[in-house]
């Protein structure tokens, strides 16, 4: 049997970023995927938003992304536009890029890791001992690993067959998601109805439309045909426009259900498999790729036996707040994008308030994952939120935070006095860096904040220590974080 140590099940994004991480840190990790190539039948997310550009630009990879998209401002709340030009971020904008290619470019980052990927296989079982998971694939052969985690989309067989339970709303709408051609000029644009919203667009070939249509009745489960396409047009637009030749047809809902435990013993969730919701705001994939950062290198300090397996508890801690709340907001979106008349006239208020500038930040901030806050205790404000990438000077030159970050590792940067900190029993894991930085410290949405003295910082990205050269906590907090102090 074949072993690993930890196997991913699912190379949508959100395992190939974890397999990517994973591989960072050294890990022994494969990925079992049951499509033969990365190629997705229908557009599905149509871009990234601020912060998981920023998580991209950590691994030094987020060039690869906007070279092939479009920058744009996309941050919205349902469908109210948030500009975030004046963030305090290298990235103030969003980015359209369809989710095939940013499936293919993670897919050419993991291959450059030399993650090993078992493809065109299915996962069909697995049993978990106190060591580990036997995992069973569809051609009858078996992996074994110290870890499982189920990146398996909403429909999760992992989650299933953990036992973990699936609780939350059954949709209020579905819709009907096609690319078809048409013979008539379709009326291109988004037309809402009591329902909802109706949009047709025509695609990059100009020849295909992309239709996404509310249906009268809430339906979900069996696949739909061209002829539930044809009534769901006739129903709306009076015309088929003569579609004809749909090479995607597919249908989506509302349904906003969370995994009740992202984690049982030695298997865990991530991306859909641990939380599903309407595409409002386009947010799935996004905090997809953000389970996969929080969880990657936590899961490689188990794995490498630096930290003890309860660190594994923060992911459950840190993460599921944040899929409940974008559960909710999509809940709210959905509401919100009804067209009958008291709800346009609630629309048209929030429009209003979203138009001062302290709501649209607050929202902003939300929508684009940059306030994301994990309770860390009180203190300095920057506890718990995303360093920002600042220009900094040091011994070896100019450098950016986020450059630091490439290779994953946890950093100890010392803004004050050069060599005013010894973390050398931590030497083996933690970077210590000793820099200037002369500019304002600015968070979004919260506006400036003090100047630290030193900070130390995850792998992803988020500060669990601020201090200066007293070092008051620091111990503490690295232990906590990046595992006990190596006896000298
Ligand atoms: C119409 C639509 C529009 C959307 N728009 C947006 C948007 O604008 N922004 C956004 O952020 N999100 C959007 N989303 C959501 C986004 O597509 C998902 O959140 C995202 O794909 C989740 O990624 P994932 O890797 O967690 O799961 P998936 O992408 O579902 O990947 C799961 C992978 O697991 C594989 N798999 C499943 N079971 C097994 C098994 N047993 N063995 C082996 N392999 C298996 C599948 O083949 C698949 O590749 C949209 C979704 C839809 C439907």
């Amino acid at each position: 049997m074949t072993e690993h140590a930890v196997v991913i099940v699912g190379g949508g994004p959100t395992g190939l970023m974890l397999a990517g991480e994973l591989a960072l840190a050294g890990v022994d990790v494969a990925l079992v995927e049951r499509r033969v190539s990365q190629e997705l039948a229908g557009s599905r997310a149509g871009g990234l938003h601020s912060r998981t550009i920023e998580v991209l630009d950590q691994r030094g990879i987020a060039d690869r992304f906007l070279s092939q998209g479009k920058v744009m401002q996309v941050t919205c709340f349902a469908m109210i536009p948030l500009d975030i030009s004046d963030f305090p971020t290298r990235h103030n904008y969003g980015l359209a890029l369809w989710q095939e290619g940013i499936e293919r470019t993670l897919a050419a980052w993991v291959d450059e890791l030399t993650v090993p990927t078992y493809r065109g296989l299915e996962v069909t079982g697995f049993a978990q001992d106190e060591t580990g998971v036997d995992v069973e694939l569809s051609d009858g052969r078996s992996l074994r690993a110290k870890y499982l985690v189920g990146c398996d989309g909403g429909r999760s067989l992992i989650r299933k067959k953990a036992g973990i339970d699936f609780p939350g709303w059954d949709p209020s709408i579905s819709y009907l998601i096609a690319e078809v051609e048409m013979t008539e000029e379709p009326a291109c644009g988004i037309r809402p109805d009591e329902r909802g919203i109706n949009a047709l667009g025509k695609l990059e070939d100009g020849k295909r439309v992309r239709v996404v249509l509310n249906e009268r009745h809430v339906r979900q489960g069996d696949e739909p045909t061209l002829d539930d396409l044809r009534e769901a047009l006739i129903a709306v637009y009076g015309t088929d426009f003569g579609c004809h030749n749909v090479t995607y047809v597919s249908r989506f809902t509302d349904a906003a259900r969370q995994a009740a435990s992202y984690r049982e013993r030695r298997v865990l969730l991530a991306g859909d498999s641990a939380h599903v919701h309407s595409p409002a705001g386009g947010q799935g994939l996004n905090i997809g790729v953000q389970d996969a950062v929080n969880l990657g290198w936590k899961l490689a300090q188990v794995v490498n036996g630096t930290s003890p397996e309860s660190l594994l508890d923060t992911y459950q801690t840190e993460r599921h707040p944040i899929g409940a709340r974008v559960l909710k907001a999509t809940m709210a979106q959905t509401a919100l994008m009804r067209g009958d008349e008291r709800t346009k006239a609630s629309h048209e208020t929030l429009s209003e308030l979203l138009k001062m500038d302290e709501p649209r930040k607050r929202y902003a901030a939300m929508m684009s994952g940059l306030d994301i806050h994990y309770d860390l205790g009180t203190g300095h404000p920057l506890l718990g939120r995303r360093m920002p990438d600042l220009d900094l000077i040091t011994a070896k030159g100019p450098r950016r935070v986020f450059t630091l970050l490439h290779d994953a590792r946890p950093m100890l940067l010392n803004l004050g006095e050069p060599g005013g900190f010894d973390i050398t029993p931590w030497a083996d894991r933690v970077q210590l860096v000793d820099a200037k930085y002369v500019g304002t410290w600015e968070l979004p949405a919260l506006g400036p904040v003090t100047a630290p003295i030193a900070v130390s910082i995850r792998p992803d990205g988020y500060v669990v220590w601020v201090g200066d050269l007293t070092q008051l906590g620091l111990a503490d907090a690295l232990t906590t974080w990046f595992g006990p102090p190596s006896a000298a």
